[in-house]
């Protein structure tokens, strides 16, 4: 039996066109070879991420650079707004780095209210404010444009966001909403292998870390900045995975990002009506669901972990049964990267031909 297809909200599945370009031959990365390969990249990974800065590559999934932001910029305290898996789980790593951490918590399934998170700045003594745009785990996508105005509005606390399952599903303006750090592991939204992260500093970021004792070495901001200069990085970088994104880059800036945001939300939609037909409903609320996933109450009559085996089974199709404390009470469908119309409506027939069987 051949791997299933995936639909699961990462890692996704990768193309033909990014495999093939993973296959070739290894440069020496202190050469010109490599820094072309770097240089070549820059201009459409700006865009991507919205802004005119250099964008920097952490060989890492996304954690590294997610512990990476506290290590550099939290010197007094950080504020972690969590709302699920990921976002919950910055405020946990934030504390192991020895910081000083306080979260807002909401219930997973709600989005993050900018109005709490200025209330809470308003208490004072932090410097550094940690967001998931897109909380993955509960198909949440938080108000990102109004939480940044709100933390810009207060001077001298950096804002950090992860955008591992929304870069390139919607737009993400780093620069127009001043966010100080945006980041994104490649397996999710970008649809390509994991263990690379590409991540922005800003000015003000960069100036805060030259301050912040015990960086580290390998997630030093001061590093990839300096090294970024030369069209280089650090240590060693995964060069298969740049020749990837490099082809990835290239195939986005072919399709548009205006066309690739509408296309991820003319798939959320459909994906959203064949949930409608069959009465099961959204764990996010409406206005604060994410564009390249969707995160469904799994409906009290339905036998989940069933559904889900039958249609590995039938149709080699792969959907995830939930996440960490919402396992099996809810499910999830991916729509992110390379999907389109017929690989998404050929995943529904597959659910809709399973489906009866697995409904007491
Ligand atoms: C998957 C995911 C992560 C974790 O990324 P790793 O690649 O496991 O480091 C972090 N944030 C979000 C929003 C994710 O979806």
């Amino acid at each position: 039996m051949p791997l299933p297809k995936l639909f699961i909200p990462g890692p996704v599945d990768i193309s033909d066109a990014t495999f093939a370009a993973m296959c070739q031959p290894m440069i020496g990365h202190r050469g010109g070879d490599f820094e072309a390969l770097y240089a070549s990249i820059q201009p459409g990974i700006q865009q991507i991420l919205g802004t005119a800065g250099p964008v920097y590559f952490s060989t890492s999934s996304a954690w590294g650079v997610m512990e990476g932001a506290i290590r550099n910029l939290v010197q007094t305290k950080v504020l972690n707004l969590c709302c699920g898996a990921f976002s919950d789980k910055w405020y946990g790593v934030a504390q192991s780095c020895g910081k000083q951490a306080e979260k807002i918590q909401v219930e997973w399934g709600e989005a993050i209210d900018p109005a709490a998170v200025r209330a809470k700045l308003e208490e004072g003594g932090f410097d550094t404010v940690t967001l998931v745009h897109n909380e993955t785990s509960t198909g949440v996508m938080n108000p990102l444009r109004e939480i940044a105005e709100v933390v810009k509005s207060f001077p001298g606390v950096l804002l950090v966001v992860d955008t591992v399952s929304s870069l390139s599903a919607v737009p993400t303006p780093t620069d127009e909403l001043k966010i100080d750090v945006l980041l994104a592991g490649v397996q999710k939204a970008l649809a390509l292998p994991p263990g690379l992260t590409v991540f922005t500093v800003s000015e003000a970021a960069l100036a805060r870390a030259a301050t912040t004792e015990g960086r580290g070495y390998y997630f030093d901001f001061l590093e990839f900045a300096k090294n970024g200069e030369k069209n280089n990085t650090p240590s060693t970088p995964a060069i298969s995975l740049l020749y990837a994104l490099k082809q990835k880059v290239n195939e986005i800036m072919a399709e548009g990002l205006a066309a690739r945001y509408e296309r991820h939300e003319r798939l959320n939609d459909l994906v959203h009506a064949w949930a409608d037909k069959h009465g099961i409903t959204n764990f996010a609320p409406e206005g604060f669901r994410s564009k390249s996933l969707s995160c469904f109450n799994t409906p009290g009559n339905l036998d989940l972990s069933g559904f889900i085996k039958a249609v590995r089974q039938k149709h080699n199709m792969l959907i995830n049964g939930g996440y960490g404390q919402i396992k099996g009470t809810t499910f999830r469908i991916s729509n992110m990267g390379n999907e389109d119309e017929a690989s998404i409506n050929a995943l529904l027939a597959a659910l809709d031909d399973v489906l009866p069987d697995f409904i007491k």
